[in-house]
């Protein structure tokens, strides 16, 4: 068995970008992320702290906004049509999720699509439909460039992918059928989840339940790609597989920590530069 190393194939994609960003600043384009964080959940107060670190760290500027957890829904619009309007802020992002009194898929729409960094808005799922050049939700992109840099083949392989959210699996799917796997989802509904999931040569788990996926659904040489994070009951970092169960099966298997989620973030960067070409 192989790991495939999210820490370090992300530490290399931001070094690239790091590269570009300087070239880019010397062509005179320059970029500015804004970043809403509503509340102040712990957990989305680090992933936001994550993330303006990585701006940092490639070069980028970085702008947040740090708004009660009581700011309504217009307050909000209003925030995010000023920044559409800022020709100095070419990213807009918005941690999720979003108090209850706000409807995430109007705050969604309300985002520029060409300052839709994290992929979301209605124009960038469509064209990622349609196969067309857009902004791609981050961790289902990163899960691609960690096959390619892992020298797998998609093209003509089986996948499954598990889990169907708008988010990871729905857009996975459809990235996974443009690199030409013959793609299978499934989802809570799905009836026989181990056989399906025991045909895969690439297995791609996205289903949020802490080590579900053991050996019975796994074949002999799959790949493993884990998008599950999660705390065990000894608070320890796992994933939706069971990796020690599963790690001698797979040919190469993602870990957790240290697979898909460093990915995330590079990605994410990915779509702040492009951001930046675009503009
Ligand atoms: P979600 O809860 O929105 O979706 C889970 C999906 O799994 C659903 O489509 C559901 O139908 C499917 N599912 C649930 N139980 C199932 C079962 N028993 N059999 C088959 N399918 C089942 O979750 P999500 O946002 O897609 O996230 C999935 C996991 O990935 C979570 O653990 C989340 O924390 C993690 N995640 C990680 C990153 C990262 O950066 N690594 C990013 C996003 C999400």
């Amino acid at each position: 068995m192989e790991l495939i190393d999210g820490k370090a194939i992300s530490a290399e994609i931001k070094d690239e970008l790091k590269l570009k960003v300087e070239k880019l600043k010397s062509e005179g384009k320059e970029g500015c992320l804004a970043v809403i964080q509503v509340g102040n959940d712990p957990a989305s107060s680090i992933y936001v702290k994550n993330k303006k670190k990585a701006c940092e760290y490639i070069g980028i500027g970085s702008v947040s906004y740090e708004l009660s957890e009581n700011t309504s829904e217009e307050k909000l619009l209003g925030v995010i049509d000023d920044l559409n309007k800022n020709p100095d802020i070419t990213g807009i992002l918005v941690q999720l999720p979003l108090p209850s009194s706000i409807c995430e898929d109007n705050i969604i729409k309300a985002i520029s699509p060409e300052k839709d960094v994290d992929g979301f808005h209605p124009v960038n799922v469509g064209n990622l439909c349609g196969g067309r050049d857009c902004f791609v939700s981050c961790t289902p992109a990163g899960v691609i460039e960690l096959l390619k840099r892992s020298n797998v083949d998609i093209s003509g392989k089986s996948c499954v992918v598990i889990g169907r959210s708008n988010i990871v699996g729905k857009p996975m799917a459809l990235l996974m059928l443009k690199e030409n796997a013959t793609v299978t989802i499934c989802h809570s509904k799905t009836p026989n989840l181990k056989e399906v999931a025991s045909k895969a040569d690439i297995l791609i788990v996205a289903m949020g339940k802490p080590k579900f996926v053991g050996a019975e659904y796994v074949k002999k040489g799959a790949v493993v790609i884990d998008v599950g994070i999660h705390r065990d009951e000894n608070n320890k970092m796992c994933g939706d597989v069971d990796f020690e169960a599963v790690k001698d099966i797979a040919s190469k298997i993602t870990p957790v920590p240290g697979g898909v989620g460093p990915m995330t973030i590079a990605m994410l960067m990915k779509n702040c530069v492009k951001a930046i070409e675009n503009k």
